[in-house]
């Protein structure tokens, strides 16, 4: 697992947690369902199955992978719209390329993330670039929907590239985990995403045997996924491993525990961490279109029927077929 890997003996340490600060409880673990995106890339979602109350301000989230495609088998998307929300794409390894109706577009890859304000509309095209769909090879990301506030939802487009040297490092008390923030502040280690509703996302890598509290806003929600690997999460030390997600309840920071013993493919427990200020509005989402009304997203499907989403550009990219 690439992503940006660090020693942690060069880095900033987080302070040991505060006296009397409270561990965040889980409240319920899932399991993610298997199923397919785009044009057939192998996914888990994430956050099937738990109420938007609890996800607030997220909305939907894909792992992407881990998946180690053979020669002609790496799969994107089609082009397609979005509008009211946004997308954060995280490659952990291999290539995407991406492409909108904005102008936007570039590479995305081990440890990049990109970050796409749909806003009031846009079409874009996600698709693994032609080098990788020749040859094949590892393919394993995330894309996580970030809910926008009414006043919000028709801002202008945004595109952000945030390189992998840009994704900011910490480590824990005793080094036994990396921290790396990629939006949000955790205990003013500040990452690069700028978001219109605040929230965290951290991907921590913690050793086998290593304990790590990461402070939380208490402000904030939190989830836990887990991308690979086993431990254990909160204070009654709740196991959880590889494709489950923990929800938890109030408090001021986040444990993660890695088991001693790890797998062979993973041999760190790997997870992310989430967290938002809930926007607490009334949701209605179909499709790629997050809205308030079901009024407005039949507006959606009407404004992207009649090409007011934006068009597919002249010289667009599409997908590389062998
Ligand atoms: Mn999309």
């Amino acid at each position: 697992m690439p992503a940006v890997t660090a020693d942690t003996v060069q880095l900033p340490r987080l302070a040991e947690p505060a006296l009397g600060a409270v561990d965040r409880p889980v409240r319920k673990i899932i399991t993610a369902p298997s199923g397919f995106e785009g044009e057939g890339f192998p996914v888990r979602r994430a956050f099937s199955g738990v109420r938007l109350t609890d996800l607030d301000p997220f909305i939907h989230m894909d792992q992407m992978g881990a998946v180690d495609y053979g020669p002609g088998e790496p799969k994107g998307t089609p082009w397609h719209p979005h509008r009211g929300f946004e997308t954060v794409t995280y490659m952990i390894d291999g290539i995407f390329q991406h492409q909108d109706s904005h102008g936007g577009g570039g590479l995305i890859t081990d440890g990049a993330t990109q970050w796409m304000t749909a806003g009031a509309g846009i079409l874009h095209i996600e698709t693994p670039p032609e080098e990788l769909v020749v040859r094949g090879g590892l393919f394993h990301g995330v894309q996580l929907w970030v809910n926008l506030p009414a006043q919000d939802k028709f801002t202008p487009p945004r595109y952000q590239n945030l390189e992998a040297g840009q994704v900011v490092l910490a480590a824990s008390p005793d080094g036994g985990a990396l921290i790396r923030v990629i939006a949000g502040d955790v205990a003013g280690h500040q990452g690069p995403g700028s978001t219109h509703t605040p929230i965290s996302v951290v991907h921590a890598t913690v050793s086998p045997g290593a304990t790590v509290g990461v402070p939380w806003n208490p402000g904030f929600n939190a989830l836990v996924y887990v991308l690979g690997g086993r431990g254990t999460v909160g204070p009654a030390a709740t196991a959880i491993e590889g494709g489950q997600l923990a929800v938890l309840g109030a408090g001021d920071l986040v444990t993660l525990a890695a088991d001693d013993r790890q797998d062979s493919v993973t041999p760190a427990l790997e997870v992310l961490v989430l967290g938002g200020r809930p926007i607490r509005e009334h949701v209605e989402a179909y499709g790629p279109f997050v809205m308030n009304t079901r009024a407005e997203l039949a507006q959606a499907v009407a404004d992207y029927q009649a090409g007011r989403l934006g068009v597919i550009p002249a010289n667009a990219l599409m997908p590389h077929r062998v």
